[in-house]
């Protein structure tokens, strides 16, 4: 009987022994290595020209040829160097970096193309570098951001983007935002999407003021209680992180 109880034991503990590690390894923490989200336009690219001589393909002005822009970036995208160095950073230090985009796929080998040039690794579609549109929502017409599936299913750590949209995505996978701040041109040219409408009159949806504004950014921290990397550029080559 005592023999019984042995094996029986021996058995339970083998079983758990089996079934534990499968649900452990998901909890354990990796050796300090972390998984580095970047936006494009406006975080790794000063993408604005491109955009600006996109063709429309209706009279909606956010209905762009995608396939366009995908194919122009070597010819009107500038790098943003500040943001290419953390980059180079973060993975020199044995870190991944990871692109996720709004842009929809169409022509999305020559971003990779493009990308890879510029920063010196191999940028791949669906390996390190995901199209993820926004989806309209049929009830409102709102569009929404649905970069916060690809954060969450490539468990990423971080998650650096210029837009509201990028911290929102963020937030919903539980992952730390980090806002890189607009070049001024293109908080000229799009500023509705950052902090709201910064340049225009307040109201509901942007209630924001250029005050305000430079008060998050001077604070470090964003509307949403976001980190913000504070780049300062007043031109393609003279971008740079202001030192506090
Ligand atoms: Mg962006």
């Amino acid at each position: 009987m005592r023999y019984l109880q042995i094996l029986n034991f021996t058995l339970l503990l083998t079983l758990i022994a089996c079934a534990v590690p499968e649900n452990t390894r998901q909890l354990e923490p990796q050796v300090g290595k972390l998984k580095v989200g970047f936006d494009i336009d406006d975080t790794v690219l000063f993408s604005r020209d491109n955009f600006l001589l996109a063709p429309h393909m209706s009279d909606d002005p956010d209905h762009l040829d995608y396939g366009w822009v995908n194919l122009h970036d070597s010819l009107h995208s500038v790098i943003i160097e500040p943001v290419a160095e953390l980059i180079g950073y973060l993975r020199a230090h044995g870190h991944t970096i990871y692109f996720i985009t709004a842009r929809p796929g169409i022509n999305g080998e020559a971003v990779a193309r493009h990308l890879s040039r510029e920063l010196n690794f191999p940028v791949v579609v669906d390996e390190n570098l995901f199209f993820s549109p926004k989806e309209r929502e049929p009830e409102t017409g709102h569009k929404f951001t649905t970069k916060h599936k690809r954060i969450s299913s490539l468990g990423l750590h971080i998650f650096y983007g210029d837009s509201d949209t990028d911290i929102i995505a963020a937030s919903i996978a539980g992952v730390r935002a980090v806002r890189v701040v607009r070049d001024p041109r293109s908080v000229e040219a799009y500023s509705r999407n950052y902090f709201g409408d910064t340049r225009g009159e307040p109201k509901s949806r942007a209630p924001f003021s250029e005050r305000e504004y430079q008060k998050f950014i001077s604070g470090g921290v964003g509307p949403f209680g976001e980190t913000i990397y504070p780049i300062f550029s007043s031109g393609p080559d003279s971008t740079q992180v202001l030192k506090p």
